[in-house]
């Protein structure tokens, strides 16, 4: 990043860095999770299901991109080998090895709310002192929000039939 553009950043930029890639760990394996979800989920309402997965995971994809801008802006380096993801990861990976519709979704609903944890902390951290980076986070912080609330009605939904 610029010279002038990286003074405004009050924090320690490597820590910063690190906590971007570990988020970014959490984007990619949430992505594949919903990918491949919805490849495999079976039950009631699945075609909602599936489409709301499918959403998802291009949300989860999105973020991946918007914090690898901001890592790169910062000087620092993407996650390079997807092997580092299961290092690097706050939020682990839940696989859909039970494809029943409820068994998929609280999966994917536990995965939103660790998500929710880390960007509520990250916006904590970054507020006053990275106004760029605090903006992202927020930015995604509200999709993960809406993400959680669309599965736990979906939830509902199925289990109201
Ligand atoms: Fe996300
Ligand atoms: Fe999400
Ligand atoms: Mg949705």
């Amino acid at each position: 990043m610029g010279t002038k553009g990286l003074s405004l950043v009050k924090m320690n930029v490597d820590e910063l860095i690190k906590l971007l890639n570990k988020a970014l760990a959490d984007e990619w394996l949430a992505y594949y999770q919903y990918w491949v979800g919805a490849k495999v989920v079976q039950g009631t309402m699945k075609n909602s299901a599936v489409e709301e997965l499918n959403e998802h995971a291009a949300d989860e994809l999105r973020h991946a991109d918007m914090l690898v801008e901001r890592i790169t802006q910062l000087g620092g380096t993407p996650i390079l080998d997807p092997k580092d993801w299961y290092d690097l990861t706050n939020c682990t990976y839940e696989a859909p090895t039970d494809p029943a519709v409820l068994k998929v979704l609280e999966q994917n609903v536990r995965g939103e709310q660790c998500a929710i944890e880390v960007y509520s902390k990250l916006a904590e951290m970054t507020k006053d002192k990275d106004e760029i980076t605090h903006q992202i986070v927020l930015e995604i912080l509200k999709d993960e929000v809406e993400h959680e609330d669309d599965l736990q009605a979906l939830v509902e939904d199925i289990q109201a039939m």
